[in-house]
């Protein structure tokens, strides 16, 4: 039996792969919210889920840990995409990347002023090449979590982070000043397994590709 490992993170992109893996016939076992299980048994024998933080599931599938995995684009450009092949834009977990400052900040004036800017993002590969390509000077302070909290404190002037509803940056008086990209999951696929184990992982592919939303 050749088994079949996809790479998953909890939340939105758990959620949203459900139907997609049901269009394939598979169904997963328990629910990782309640389960302190990392490895989650499917009704197919053969097909099992791991759970794995977002911006590890790259790595888990690059370096065999995984299959195939859903993930973020986002967290696919800063992981830089070695070894992964990416059949399929799922077109689920919708979002943007996206400069927000604080309400009182004048950004116009700061990015054509040519003075440099502080951001702070945990998106510092998508926020260089965005501000060179504006040819924005910018000082870049990687952060982990709550970027929100940045320009609040004094520490930065912008944060680069994903908007979905903007509700976050309007409870922080947080604007959002620009658009970089719009983002969505998609599936990645461990490049020797795609050659090794080609029937069952097509067979997956297939199915999602058939069952994406075009919307
Ligand atoms: P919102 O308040 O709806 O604009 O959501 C913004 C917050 O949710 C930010 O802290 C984001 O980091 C996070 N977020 C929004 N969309 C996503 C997504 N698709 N995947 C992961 N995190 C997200």
């Amino acid at each position: 039996m050749t088994m079949i490992t996809l790479a998953l993170s909890k939340g939105r992109i758990f959620d949203e792969t459900m139907p997609l893996l049901a269009a394939a016939g598979i169904e997963v076992l328990e629910d990782p919210e309640t389960s302190r299980k990392l490895i989650l048994p499917t009704n197919k024998p053969e097909v099992r889920v791991v759970m794995v933080r977002a911006t590890d599931v790259p790595t888990y599938v690059q370096h065999g840990g995984a299959d195939i995995g859903v993930t973020g684009k986002d967290t696919l450009i800063e992981h830089g995409g070695q070894g992964l092949f990416r059949p399929l834009d799922l077109k689920i977990a919708k979002c943007r990347v996206s400069v927000a400052v604080r309400s009182d900040f004048d950004y116009e004036h700061a990015v054509t002023q040519g003075s440099r800017l502080k951001v702070a993002t945990k998106y510092t590969a998508i926020a260089r090449e965005f501000f060179a390509s504006k040819g924005v000077h910018v000082d870049l302070i990687k952060l982990y979590g709550s970027m929100e909290l940045a320009p609040l404190t004094g520490m930065a002037d912008a944060i680069v982070d994903l908007v979905s509803t903007g509700n976050t940056l309007k409870a922080n008086n947080l604007v959002e000043v620009e658009r970089i990209m719009d983002i969505s999951s998609h599936l990645v696929v461990n490049q020797a397994a795609l050659k090794l184990k080609q029937e069952p992982l097509r067979h997956i592919i297939d199915a999602f590709a058939s069952a994406i939303r075009q919307d």
